[in-house]
């Protein structure tokens, strides 16, 4: 007779900010179904089209078990498999063979995929650092936030609920923040404001109530852009500038290069879109920024990210719970979604506007 099926919590390790609780079902010692944890709050029971299919990937009879070797020329298509030592004895040799040539010719480029700390952070950098290999900074994702408010750190998702005005930036939450975008349509139920900014009009960007689609790699133009006309129009909140900021001046003289007529050209769209972007911005109390990665990984990105991010404090956005600015829902790998119940905002001090 099978044994009754159990149940194991576990917490998503993919590399995506919504950090999700799981609920595994076991059954004869193998896990055969994995759905979203229905108490935890911010995920509801529900889990992305990626990681509910995860039990049904992972004892797929097409999944790959064994390496694969190539046997026709690269494209070809031809492989045999071979044995896991004979594999890693392959990997080894050759990586041994250029560390004694030159270890910088080998450049661990990695990130976090399916990774918890063990295997995200920690051993592969050990063998790196064995071999002598090359040191990549795998800072891409959040040194540009670092340097604006100290931390990487944002607006307690759940408070997104409450926005009047959201400016969902270089994000489809649709694909790859779920939770987030949940907590977006309660607050367009409510009566808020959507605005997609993006290149590319994803299924995230169609369902906004506008969308602005600016060059790739343009957003610290149109953020710029912004900060000049809330400048100029006095939409700045100076009391809180004063109490909490560093750098106005020099940010108010960068900003003054970027009019909105040059912002359309270097954008691709129009001055008014600019202006009007940034009156709504400026003048909507609870008006909150959810960013996501891409932006920062071209050129330029993390003093895009800078720019982007000042937004929120010229405004005073961050005095609302529901107003600010996120682009990840967690510190670190650890679940951070249930422990921050509390708001994360700005930390207290003086930030650094200095680009
Ligand atoms: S939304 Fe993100 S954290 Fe949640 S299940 Fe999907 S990949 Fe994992």
């Amino acid at each position: 007779m099978n044994a009754p099926a159990e149940f194991a919590r576990a917490v998503c390790p993919h590399d995506c900010p919504d950090t999700c609780a799981l609920r595994v079902t076991v059954k004869d010692g193998k896990a055969v179904k994995v759905s979203g944890d229905p108490d935890h709050r911010p995920t509801q029971g529900v889990l992305c089209t990626k990681v509910t299919r995860y039990a049904e990937r992972t004892h797929h009879k097409d999944r790959l078990l064994t390496p694969l070797r190539r046997v026709g020329r690269k494209g070809e298509g031809r492989f045999e498999p071979i044995g896991w030592d004979e594999a890693l004895n392959i990997a080894a040799e050759r990586l041994q063979s250029i560390a004694r040539r030159a270890p910088e010719a080998i450049l661990p480029y990695s990130y976090a995929g399916t990774m918890g700390l063990v295997q995200g952070e920690s051993i592969a950098a050990r063998l790196c650092n064995v071999l002598g290999a090359s040191r990549l900074d795998r800072t891409i994702c959040a040194a540009g936030l670092r340097y604006t408010y100290g931390a990487s750190l944002g607006m307690n998702v759940e408070f997104f609920r409450e926005s009047e005005l959201i400016l969902i930036w270089g994000a489809n939450p649709i694909a790859s923040s779920l939770h987030f975008w949940t907590l977006a349509q309660e607050a367009k139920r409510r009566g808020a404001k959507l605005i997609a900014i993006d290149p590319y009009k994803s299924l995230s960007a169609e369902k906004c109530h506008q969308h602005i689609a600016l060059r790739p790699g343009t957003d610290a133009a149109l953020a710029l852009g912004m900060i000049h006309v809330l400048i100029a129009e006095n939409l700045v909140d100076r009391a809180y500038i004063d109490a909490h900021t560093l750098g106005y001046d020099e940010l108010a003289e960068r900003a003054s290069l970027y009019p909105p007529a040059r912002v359309a050209q270097i954008c691709g769209i129009s001055a008014d879109t600019v202006i009007e972007l940034a009156r709504a911005f400026g003048s909507t109390k609870k008006a909150s920024i959810r960013l996501n990665y891409g932006m920062q990984r071209t050129r330029g990105g993390g003093n895009a990210v800078r720019a982007v991010a000042c937004l929120a404090s010229l405004t005073g956005a961050w005095r609302e719970r529901s107003g600010g600015f996120c682009c990840r829902h967690r510190v670190g790998r650890r679940s951070t979604m249930q422990r921050s119940s509390v708001p994360i905002c700005c930390p207290d001090g003086r930030r650094n506007f200095r680009a």
